[in-house]
């Protein structure tokens, strides 16, 4: 898919408020510094459409992005923050469970995971979250540039094995790098067969 034209459309706290169109639409989420914006401004080719964090964990912001006119890219909050404390955990998984229960125009999740890091529970616990409530995702390993390929492989078949023990199959899942501009064809391919059916 070639990026012609993205635009940010609003920012919400409320998914009540989010917008009303039947657009179908792309979560990207994972905890925070994960490279999420990075993730976001190399899929788009832009260089700050989304803001890399100053101050993660602070605000939790709904952002759509519309995205060739025909598909909104939303950059969800990232969560496991250490430093927030138990309540606003509590209110971050009640704004996330409103957006996977209400949004019915989200075709897919993207749970993005720093390969260098062992599996955390904070993203398989997450994911088998979204797995038992029936929303379909996969998973983007972002900062690929950072490990030697086996280390790579060592994590991903880490993570299949967590995964595998709830589910027959692995998610879909993506290899990236934002500084090196990898994985991102793949990505946005996987998007457009998903627009087209
Ligand atoms: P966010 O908090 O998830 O939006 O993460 P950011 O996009 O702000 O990135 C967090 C940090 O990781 C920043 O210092 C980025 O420069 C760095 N980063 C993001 N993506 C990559 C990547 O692909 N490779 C490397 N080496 N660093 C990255």
């Amino acid at each position: 898919m070639h990026i012609k034209s993205a635009e940010f459309v609003m920012s919400n706290s409320e998914v009540e408020k989010c917008p009303k169109s039947r657009l179908p639409e792309y979560a990207f989420i994972g905890r925070s510094n994960v490279g999420k914006s990075s993730l976001i401004n190399m899929l788009t080719s832009r260089k700050s459409l989304a803001k890399t964090s100053g101050r993660p964990g602070k605000t939790q912001l709904i952002n759509h992005f519309l995205i060739n006119k025909n598909w909104h890219l939303v950059d969800l909050p990232g969560y496991g923050y250490a430093r927030v404390s138990k309540s606003s955990k509590k209110v971050f998984q009640k704004f996330i469970t409103n957006y996977f229960g209400q949004r019915e125009q989200l075709v897919t999740a993207f749970v993005l995971v720093d390969i260098r890091h062992t599996p955390q529970p904070v993203d398989s616990d997450f994911m088998i979250w979204l797995g038992e409530n029936g929303i379909p995702f996969s998973i983007i390993f972002t900062k690929a540039d950072k490990l030697r390929p086996k280390a790579i492989q060592d994590h991903v078949d880490a993570y299949k094995a967590i995964l595998l023990e709830t589910w027959e199959e692995m998610p879909n899942y993506f290899i990236t790098s934002s500084s090196k501009d990898i994985g991102k064809d793949e990505v946005l391919d996987y998007i457009d067969d998903l627009n087209e059916n």
